[in-house]
């Protein structure tokens, strides 16, 4: 929530929010569960202008460790840039899409919340087509 509140101010206006979804832990065991959400801005950012900001705002929240070589472990806050428009990017640090959202469900679900209808720009499916595949197959 406070996440939202503070990408609002610094990206502009937020046009659609989904609601809160609590899941399991994924890739490693904690007692706490996580709670996702997705949203939408208009925003002018760059996409990396986007993640400077996105990670400025994830350290204000209080967010100490990076998961580092794919371990995961228990933070207060993650944001992740799913999709930019349409459009694809593949850097070091910033690949849009994010490279797991097609096959996780607690990212699809509040996604197609939201935007339903919106293509992925690499596999060319929509949100509602990727979740209805990755609930098929049990998702990630
Ligand atoms: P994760 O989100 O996979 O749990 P982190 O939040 O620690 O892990 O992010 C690891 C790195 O992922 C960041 O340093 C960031 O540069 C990179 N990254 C690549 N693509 C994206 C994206 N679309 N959204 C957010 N971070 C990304
Ligand atoms: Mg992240």
């Amino acid at each position: 929530m406070r996440a939202i509140e503070a990408l609002s101010l610094a990206l502009g206006t937020c046009t659609a929010q989904s609601s809160f979804i609590e899941t399991a832990p994924w890739g490693f065991k904690s007692e706490n569960s996580f709670l996702n959400c997705a949203a939408a801005f208009e925003t002018t950012l760059t996409p990396h202008q986007l993640l400077d900001t996105t990670e400025k705002i994830e350290r204000e929240l209080g967010r100490t460790a990076k998961s580092t070589g794919g371990i995961y472990n228990d933070r207060i806050i993650d944001i992740d840039i799913l999709l930019y428009g349409s459009e694809t990017v593949d850097t070091e640090r910033l690949t849009i899409p994010h490279p797991l959202m097609h096959l996780r469900d607690f990212v699809l679900e509040p996604l197609a919340e939201i935007a339903p209808n919106a293509q992925h720009p690499t596999t060319g499916k929509s949100i509602r087509e990727l979740l209805e595949a990755t609930k098929d197959t049990g998702g990630l």
